[in-house]
């Protein structure tokens, strides 16, 4: 079976993309499996750009069919922001530090005001150079305090209205079937049935 590599170093995607990826005709290998534990400078400005790089050099250095994405928060108060560095935001190690330094900045913009999205671009490339690209978005707002412990990252303040639920309070086989990244791989999927035939 061909080899994909899903090149991320995050285990919380990790686990998302081997759960969402099991039923394609790949045998899917980690950065781990293939002895890479180099972090790619994410000095794009875009996630375009930064899920390029990383699949870029991820492919260069295994030689595998690469999977990479970029993704992140995207608060409209905000003016878009964390968006690219939503890893890095007030420059916080812990995801629950890093949430909570953003509710602290959104804690005087009210109800209704709160719009926000998470956002995934993901980057395949193939061993003969062709790349293709895939943008997924999941639509919420920013709660006024945190609620469940699935996921990672932000997921305990981003608010489905029309689940009345956390994304933290979706299972994972939940999150996986409306999340960002669930929609950005719904193509990467047709494109990976596709190459497998070639
Ligand atoms: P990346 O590894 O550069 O794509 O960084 C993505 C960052 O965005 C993560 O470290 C999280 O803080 C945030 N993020 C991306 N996807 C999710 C998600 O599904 N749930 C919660 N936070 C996410």
């Amino acid at each position: 079976m061909t080899r994909l590599l899903i090149a991320t170093n995050n285990q919380g995607k990790l686990r998302e993309y081997q759960q969402m990826l099991a039923d394609l005709p790949y045998d899917l290998t980690t950065l781990r499996d293939v002895g890479i534990d180099d972090e790619v400078e994410e000095t794009g400005t875009t996630f375009v750009e930064n899920a390029q790089l990383k699949a870029r050099t991820y492919a260069a250095q295994s030689g595998l069919l690469t999977l990479a994405d970029d993704s992140g928060l995207e608060v409209a108060a905000l003016d878009g922001a964390p968006g690219v560095y939503s890893k890095r935001f007030g420059n916080i190690d812990g995801d629950g530090e890093r949430y909570q330094f953003l509710l602290d900045k959104m804690a005087a913009v009210p109800q209704g005001q709160r719009q926000a999205n998470f956002r995934c671009l993901i980057c395949i490339i193939a061993p003969d150079g062709r790349e293709w690209l895939c943008d997924g978005r999941l639509d919420g707002e920013i709660a006024f305090a945190p609620r469940g412990n699935n996921g990672f990252g932000y997921d305990p303040v981003l608010y489905l209205h029309n689940l009345g639920k956390m994304v933290a309070e979706l299972s994972m086989e939940e999150k996986n079937r409306i999340s960002h990244r669930a929609r950005a791989t719904e193509c990467a999927k047709a494109i990976l049935a596709e190459y497998a035939k070639s």
